[in-house]
């Protein structure tokens, strides 16, 4: 660590002796990466326990000219916890309680660092549920979640994470504690990604556990195919909560990471739709008997989930899928881009096209519901000829996606690994809009520096690499 940055973190610990805050190395590289797997090295860690320390770790922090970097579990997709050199990380986990629970409105109040699964395992025995559910909703935070308004398999039928923020309490760069409504300033902060204020604590609305869930697996031939599929069987009167696509090369990676290739038997090239109905047993029954008449007219394979045992493997299949994957190659170039509906089955046809024009080992798979496809290129870092290709690839991708009317991201944010595209997806003056919220609610760029507006204006066109 710089001697100079040293100094002042050794004086905001003297200051803010009440905070647990560490600097030693192991902590550093603990903190240090996110699910990117990019690195950077803070000067601390600091863990407050209540909104008065996160106030005085800003104010101090602030006065000693040290940048600070809001963090839950760390599990961003696009580097947006990973911390600039010399900054001190602000982690949320020992802040994780419920703080009120209204059953009458359905509604909970709770700490920013309280892990989505957690929440889901307090609510359960009164019987709601809160719909936003990432497929790392074991281990990411609520806060997070907010941050980076998550989605998930859910989303189709109820929506991302800014539809059930009722009103966030913060911090603001200048150590100011406020609370609003999404009417309000807290709109800002949903997908803001630690770049606007820290966000304490969350009061959000939920929803009834449904009577009944019933979950498939359906397979057909082709890659985009599965996604033309959903579209009949929405046609025909299917209404599922969860549509997920998974393409025939992922499908399998996960499946012999299971163990449980019987279950997609040999279908070559098959693509997958990965969907749940809920509702009473007596429409779930219905919709099941649709979904059935509906692939045996058309020759579909269909996995049913018999009982909650087996609804559970097929959900450890959906969320294995990014575990999976590590066995492909070391490095995971993991791009999430989201298109319009009627764009996504030509989408994927075109995405396999332009990996393999540069020879490279692509899987997608998605939240197709909602528009959003996850496309990963399984590589390693240590060849340098296939990550350039890979970096082409990537700057194809995003060309072809925005001239398809669609979007950078469509839930894993901007952080530091979508930044240098920002200038395909935005004019100059959207940017300079962008940035003008950011100089409003960051004054002094002090919140998670190097991640989305960093440099956006003087770099004009934005970043290049
Ligand atoms: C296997 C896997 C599956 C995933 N599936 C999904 C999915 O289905 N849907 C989806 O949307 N994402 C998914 N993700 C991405 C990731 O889990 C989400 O972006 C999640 O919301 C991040 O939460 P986190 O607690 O890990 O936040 P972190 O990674 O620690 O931080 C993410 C961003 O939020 C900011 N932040 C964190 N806490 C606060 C706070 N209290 N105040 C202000 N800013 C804060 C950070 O500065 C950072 O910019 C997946 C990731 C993995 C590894």
């Amino acid at each position: 660590m710089a001697d100079e940055s040293q100094k002042r973190i050794d004086e905001l610990k003297r200051r803010i002796r009440h905070v647990n805050l560490y600097t030693e190395y192991y902590y550093r590289i603990a903190y240090g990466y996110d699910a990117t797997g990019i690195k950077g090295l803070c000067a601390g860690v600091a863990f407050p326990e209540s909104q008065e320390d996160i106030v005085s770790i800003v104010l101090n922090a602030a006065s000693l000219g040290i940048p600070l970097v809001p963090r839950g579990a760390g599990t961003g997709f696009s580097g947006g916890s990973v911390p600039a050199d010399g900054s001190l990380v602000v982690s949320t986990e020992k802040m994780r309680r419920v703080l009120s629970f209204d059953r009458r409105i359905g509604e909970v109040e709770v700490e920013s660092g309280i892990v989505n699964g957690e929440l889901q395992n307090y609510l359960r025995p009164s019987g709601f549920f809160y719909p936003p559910d990432p497929a790392s909703y074991k281990v990411s935070t609520i806060g997070g979640n907010i941050a980076e308004n998550a989605g998930g398999p859910r989303a189709y039928k109820y929506g991302v994470t800014r539809r059930y923020v009722r009103s966030l309490k913060w911090i603001t760069s200048d150590g100011e504690y406020l609370e609003s409504g999404p009417g309000g300033p807290a709109a800002f902060l949903i997908g803001s990604e630690g770049t606007l204020g820290i966000i304490y604590s969350a009061r959000l609305a939920l929803f009834p556990i449904p009577k009944t869930r019933k979950t498939f697996l359906l397979g057909s031939s082709g890659d985009g195919n599965a996604i033309d599929i959903a579209s009949n069987l929405l046609h025909s009167g299917f209404s599922p909560s969860v549509l997920e696509f998974i393409d025939s090369k992922t499908m399998r990676c996960v499946a012999e990471h299971m163990d449980i290739l019987s279950i997609i038997e040999d279908r070559g090239n098959s693509s997958y739709l990965f969907l749940e109905v809920e509702g009473t047993e007596i429409e779930t029954t219905d919709q099941q008997r649709h979904l059935n008449d509906f692939c045996e007219r058309h020759g579909f394979l269909l996995t049913t989930a018999e009982g909650e045992e087996e609804r559970e493997i097929l959900w450890e299949l959906r969320r294995s899928i990014s575990p999976s994957l590590a066995k492909k190659g070391i490095t995971k170039v993991n791009e999430d881009i989201a298109l319009p509906l009627g764009k996504l089955a030509e989408a994927v046809v075109r995405i396999h096209e332009l990996a393999r024009d540069k020879n490279l080992d692509c899987y997608i798979f998605g939240h197709c519901g909602d528009g959003n496809l996850h496309v990963n290129i399984m590589t390693d870092r240590r060849k340098k000829l296939e990550m350039k290709r890979s970096g082409e690839f990537v700057r194809d991708l995003f060309s072809y996606v925005i001239a398809a009317g669609g979007t950078l991201s469509g839930e894993h944010g901007i952080g530091i690994t979508k930044r240098p595209f920002l200038n395909l997806a935005f004019s100059p003056e959207e940017l300079r809009l962008q940035e003008g919220i950011k100089n409003v609610m960051d004054p002094g760029a002090k919140l998670n520096p190097g991640k989305y507006f960093d440099k956006i204006v003087s770099a004009g066109r934005g970043w290049t690499s």
